[in-house]
């Protein structure tokens, strides 16, 4: 049985559709990627399999993951069955350091485990992302985007998640950047980490992922191995601009 397995989700914001029927999965040890533009319903998608609901965000169908029925269930709970997410915009908190935000990522390991425990866990992500360390006792607000964003993934990190949904890594970053963030979640992916990534950036998402799917105004048009969608001649007209 796969980790995650959504089936038929559908996503309304009050009255209006925003995910009609839409079934995915993801294995262990894989990386899945979503592509799709704007208003495709990607980071929708996301929210419901997160439970990150916004107030007029009805979810209707079935998501569940590691043996869980996560609709109607909290984010907080999901994020403790190590479902955790690392939202568009990064979201690191500016008026602490990096290191106090990394310790915030950690509180699945809070009950059960020692300082000593989150001592490592902090070190593994400074192993990970050097940056962090130099800069450990910084307000994160004086962070570059591209640095808050490895701190966004490290505080995820953290959780020890059992998968990891990252909407939009590359969002707001300079080219140079953007490479930087593909080669991370591409470092991830053979620590073994399993993913589920939503991108624009179609073409560097199918590069790293093993699975992909297209959406379309909420629903899903294409599915597949990725090298497979990166050939199809309807994913590069629409998604790849060729
Ligand atoms: P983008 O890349 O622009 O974020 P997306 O594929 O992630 O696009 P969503 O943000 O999931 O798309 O949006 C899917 C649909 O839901 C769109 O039609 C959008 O207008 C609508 N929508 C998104 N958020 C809300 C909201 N808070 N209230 C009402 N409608 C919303």
């Amino acid at each position: 049985m796969s980790l995650l397995e959504v089936s038929g989700l559908e996503v309304r914001y009050g009255a209006a559709d925003a995910v009609r029927g839409l079934s995915l999965h993801v294995d262990e040890g894989e990386v899945v990627t979503i592509i799709g533009s704007n208003g495709a319903g990607k980071t929708t998608t996301l929210r419901a399999v997160t439970s990150m609901l916004l107030p007029n965000m009805h979810v209707g169908g079935s998501v569940r993951f590691d043996g869980h029925e996560l609709v109607g269930m909290s984010a907080h709970r999901v994020a403790r069955l190590g479902l955790i997410h690392v939202p568009e915009g990064r979201h690191v908190f500016p008026s602490a350091t990096v290191e106090e935000n990394l310790l915030l990522g950690a509180y699945r390991l809070k009950r059960r485990q020692s300082a000593d425990a989150r001592a490592a866990a902090v070190a593994r992500v400074y192993e990970q992302f050097p940056v962090l360390h130099e800069r450990s006792g910084q307000f994160a607000g004086f962070l570059s985007g591209g640095e808050q964003q490895q701190l966004a993934i490290g505080r995820a990190l953290m959780a020890e998640p059992k998968l990891l949904v990252m909407d939009e890594p590359s969002l707001g970053l300079a080219p140079r950047l953007v490479a930087e963030m593909f080669a991370t979640i591409q470092r991830l992916a053979e620590a073994g980490t399993t993913i589920l990534l939503v991108e624009q950036m179609a073409r560097q998402a199918l590069r790293v992922a093993d699975r992909a799917y297209a959406l379309s105004s909420g629903r899903l048009v294409r599915e597949g191995v990725a090298g497979e969608l990166m050939d199809d001649k309807e994913v590069k007209k629409a998604y790849l601009g060729a």
